[in-house]
């Protein structure tokens, strides 16, 4: 076996493990929507995945088998009910799985158990994970900045706020790098003159499929002060153990842990209207139904499919919606 293993993974889990057995974390959705996104759809497609199955599953299933990865590991609970039978076609295909889950509440001694699991899968130490959590925090503590740059002062747009912290979820597997660009973008936004004479959204759910959402909200005059789940990827909540920083990460519970989060950070940012996405044949858009319930602010469901640019329809609701509450 390499000493050096590139991990893929499906979503966002104690990373600190891997890289403190001293291997590579790769976050598949980043390789997939960073890539040629349709091509990969389609090839999973040619393989056999059916049309209804949500795109980022099928770009996964792309992503493993063109990134190099040595290994994958799922997240079977707490996140997609899609993940495990993407494991099992992996593993059909030879490669080395392993599955990871959160419990389904949070159960803090279920969820140590679980990192303790992976931890001695990797053959590291709590002492070793922890290490590389403080080392991860310093990073996280920019991306605070970054992410305050953004819903105070309006220096950082919400695109650029989307990308690092979904980028957060795996630091592009070389912390080091990553610190030195974020740190290099930083200097550079601090710069900019403030803004604020733009209609406020949140943007809740998984990141867009659309290659051009936050480009056409800013033509439309509007910006995103709170990306909700790539806030959760990156893990800014900054608790003092790994195990704290699990809990209180919202994506792998209910849809009412999701709003524990949102609620308050709504409010906070002074947001306006809420864009709440769904990705075609997924279940959260089941979970949005409560959201839209519980969340007394204009409110618009956009649901994307394949990887592409926003459509004309898609296109005049978002029109109709900033005519009216903009
Ligand atoms: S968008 Fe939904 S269906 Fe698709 S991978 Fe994520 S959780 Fe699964």
């Amino acid at each position: 076996m390499k000493n050096k293993l590139t991990v893929g993974f499906t979503t966002s889990f104690p990373v600190e493990v891997v890289f403190a057995a001293g291997h590579k974390p790769i976050d598949l959705n980043n390789i997939f929507i960073s890539g040629n996104a349709a091509a990969a759809v389609h090839q999973a497609e040619l393989k056999g995945f059916p049309r209804t199955i949500c795109a980022w599953i099928k770009g996964n299933y792309t992503a493993a088998r063109k990134a190099g990865i040595d290994e994958v590991i799922g997240i079977v609970q707490g996140d997609c009910a899609n993940s495990q039978s993407l494991l099992g076609i992996l593993k059909d295909e030879s490669f080395p799985i392993y599955h990871f889950s959160f419990p389904l509440e949070r159960d803090q001694q279920s969820l140590d158990d679980e990192i303790s699991r992976l931890e001695r899968h990797y053959g590291v130490t709590r002492e070793d994970s922890e290490r590389v959590k403080l080392r991860l925090d310093k990073i996280r503590r920019k991306l605070l900045i970054l992410d305050e740059l953004t819903w105070q002062e309006g220096r950082v747009n919400g695109q650029e706020n989307h990308y690092w912290l979904v980028s957060a979820s795996d630091f592009w597997g070389d912390p080091d790098r990553f610190e030195a660009e974020l740190d290099a973008f930083l200097i550079q936004a601090e710069q900019r003159p403030k803004r604020d004479s733009y209609f406020r959204l949140a943007y809740l759910g998984v990141p867009p499929i659309y290659s051009n959402l936050y480009q056409t909200l800013s033509k439309l005059g509007a910006d995103v002060v709170f990306n909700e789940v790539q806030r959760q990827f990156a893990m800014l909540s900054l608790k003092p153990d790994l195990l704290s920083q699990y809990l209180v990460y919202t994506y792998p519970y209910s849809v009412f842990e999701r709003l524990e989060d949102i609620l308050p950070e709504l409010e906070k940012r002074r947001v306006q209207a809420v864009i709440s996405y769904t990705q075609s044949f997924c279940h959260m858009q089941i979970d949005n139904m409560i959201l839209k319930k519980k969340i007394g602010l204009p409110f618009l469901t956009l649901e994307g499919d394949q990887p592409e640019e926003i459509d004309s329809r898609t296109l005049l609701r978002l029109e109709s919606f900033m005519e009216v509450h903009g």
